[in-house]
Formats: structure tokens, sequence, C-alpha cells
């Protein structure tokens, strides 16, 4: 045969997700930590690596990992599932509760893994833009899920990409106002500090979601978890991938969730860099920055493609350009570094913004004496 059988239709115009797999001395484009793992756990990991058992198939459940996790949050194992970061366990949801014939709703600008997976699993997708401080529209939203045909909603909490909480209000009352089961993704509680879970016992169609990516330092292993009902579980458990979470990931990620007190003063320090970069930018002419209780900041600027462009190639610092995604127009999103990636980050912009000053300076000076030599000549 000479041609390939073309896949599913839906699939024409959908464009992979572009992780962006750019190199730079600064990379702030991916939510991610800034430091490796701390070195006495690595060192914790080094010492058994001998024994540990390559050649067998993990324990599907990731079962000590999960008993961890479930004792943390008050919860039992059967209300916990681990898996391969969250965005599969995001993918798993939509399989389960969505599929053709049911409908997501989700809230924009917001996680885009959401709509892909939508797109990805036939369901269909109601979005409800948010407001102009990114703010979730709740009455629209209501009005939407009375309408009952709604069969999950995604809200991230605090929003990716703009760092916006939803208020604990408006969230209970969208889960008093329909038996769809509710995301509410926590992948940033680290750093928020808020989390829906003393609502759970109440809603039953609450579901939360948590990873080890961001306040861990875990990105590179993808494990994450969701906390919910054991009967949202159990379905959950029919979809997945049995091995997809696997025995090194699960074994690393218990040793940290373990020894997590290490993470706290890391976290404050994200924090601070955030409250850090937050002030630096609001002190930039022309930089409009965005509230932020996530690990990242939402900043908007004119022509922020370029600025993207310039901070990248002149300053090998990599952002997140947003400038493309409908709402979120001229705007870019810094993920918090350490201490010196952000003295660096602020630099390059000022450097860039002040460069720029400078050309509109001269640009001005140049049309006034072009104006003004040719009003001297009487032209
Ligand atoms: N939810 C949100 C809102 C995120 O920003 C991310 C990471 N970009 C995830 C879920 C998934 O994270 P991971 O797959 O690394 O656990």
């Amino acid at each position: 045969m000479k041609h390939i059988r073309p896949p599913r239709p839906e699939l024409e115009y959908l464009v992979p997700y572009d992780a962006k797999d750019i190199k730079a001395e600064v990379m702030l484009a991916a939510n991610e930590h800034p430091s490796n793992l701390p070195g006495e756990i690595v060192e914790k990991i080094a010492g058994r690596l001998r024994e540990f058992r390559f050649n067998r198939y993990p324990d599907p459940m990731a079962g000590r990992l999960r008993e961890l996790i479930a004792a943390a949050n008050g919860l039992e194992p059967h209300n916990v599932l681990i898996g391969n970061g969250g965005d599969e366990l995001i993918f798993d949801l939509l399989l389960a509760w969505g599929g053709p014939g049911r409908t997501l709703l989700d809230c924009p600008p917001t996680f885009t893994m959401y709509a892909i997976d939508a797109q990805v699993s036939g369901t269909n997708l109601v979005r409800i833009p948010r407001g102009p401080d990114f703010e979730v529209d709740g009455e629209a939203v209501l009005a939407r899920l009375a309408e009952g045909d709604i069969d999950v909603v995604m809200l991230s909490h605090p929003n990716n990409p703009t760092g916006t909480l939803t208020p604990e209000t408006l969230l209970i009352d969208i889960l008093n106002a329909t038996d769809a089961l509710v995301l509410v993704d926590e992948a940033y509680f680290e750093f928020s500090r808020h989390t829906m879970r003393p609502h759970m016992e109440r809603h039953p169609n609450l579901v939360i979601l948590r990873t080890f990516s961001k306040a861990f330092s875990l990105a590179g292993l993808r494990v994450g978890y969701v906390l919910g009902h054991e009967d949202v579980i159990r379905e959950l458990t029919k979809v997945r991938q049995p091995y997809s979470v696997d025995s090194f990931a699960q074994w690393v990620a218990a040793t940290v969730f373990r020894e997590r007190v290490v993470f706290q003063q890391a976290i404050r320090d994200i924090m601070r860099g955030r409250d850090m970069l937050m002030h630096g930018l609001s002190s930039i002419e022309g930089v409009k920055v965005f509230p932020s209780e996530a690990n990242f900041v939402l900043f908007r600027v004119a022509h922020a493609a370029a600025l993207w462009r310039d901070l990248l190639h002149g300053h090998s610092v990599l952002v997140r350009d947003f400038s493309r995604t409908t709402g979120l127009e001229d705007c870019l999103r810094v993920t918090v570094g350490s201490d010196e990636e952000n003295e660096r980050f602020l630099e390059a912009v000022e450097d860039v913004m002040s460069q720029r000053r400078a050309v509109e300076i001269l640009g001005h000076t140049e049309a006034h004496v072009r104006h003004g030599t040719a009003g001297e000549l009487g032209y």
C-alpha cells in the first residue's frame, strides 16, 4: 500500500502539545522547581539503588505512596489514585467521565491540557471565559450548569497561567449546583496553601489533583495524584494504564513525601521570589503584572513576542509566551527561579525595555528632525 488509512477525523485540526524543548541558561518557562532534589534525599536513594528490582513490574496501585498520601490527607487509600503526572490523571478523568456525547466545562484562559484531552477523548467542550482579572465568571458557570448537560468541570486553582485563585464560596456553589465531577486542580497547592480538601466529605463529586512536579522537584519523574470519593477512584482505575507509574518513580516519590518537611524552606523561598518578581516587574515602565498565588507570574507588555525573543536570544532567559492565546494577548509567564535567576530575568527585561525606549526616543527625535528640516526648507 502506498497510503496510510487516516486516523480519527477529530485529530485533523489538533496540534500536538508543544512543550518547546528550547535550552537556555535561565529556564523559567515550565513552572518547575529551580533546584534539583535535596542532596540528602538523593543520597538516601543512591545508597539503596543496588537493591532496587528493575526487573519486576511496578505495584499497579503504588500502594506505599498511596497510603502515605491518604494518611497525610486524613483519607483512606481507596480515596487516592497515583498517576504518571497530573497530566495522565486529567486524561483518565475524561476517559471515564467524558467521551463522545459527554461534555466538559472549563474556564479559559487556563491549563491547555483540559481542552486538548477533551478533543482527544471526543468530549464536547463548553468554555466559559474568565473576566478581566481572570476571575471565574461564577454567574455564567452556574447558569450553564443549570442546563444539566455538563458531565465534568475542570478548574485550575490557582489557575495556570494566570495565578488566580477562585473564591472558596464560588467553588462550593459550583459543587452544590451540579452532580458533574468537579476537578479542582491544585497543582500549585503547596504555594497557594489553599485546598478544597475539607469539602470532600460533603461533596462526593469533588476531585482534587496534586503533583510532585512543582514544589517537590520531581517534574522529571512524572508523579501526580487525585483525591476523590472511592466510587470515583474505582471508575478511574478501570480506564487507567495499570503500570503507568514506574517503580522507581513510586519509590522516589514516597521517599520525597516522607521527607517533605525538607522542602518547606525552598517553598518559602519561592514565594519570596515570587513577590520579588512581582515587585520588580511592576516597577518597569510598560509592564502590567497580575497577582499570583502560584510559583509563576503572568505579565502583559506591548510586543510581548518580541520581548520573549530578545530575552532568549539576547540574554539566554527562557520564559513562556502566551501572546497568541485568546485572552492573553501580549502576555508572558515567568516561573519563579532561584534568586540569581530571578535577578537575571529582571535585569534582562529592564535591559530590553530600556533599549526599546531608547529606540523610541531616537525614532521621535529623527521624526522631529526630519519634520523640522522639511519645515525649514519650506516643503
Ligand atoms: N495541572 C496544572 C494546572 C498544571 O499547570 C500542570 C503542570 N503544568 C499539571 C496539572 C500537570 O502536572 P504534571 O503532569 O507535571 O503532574
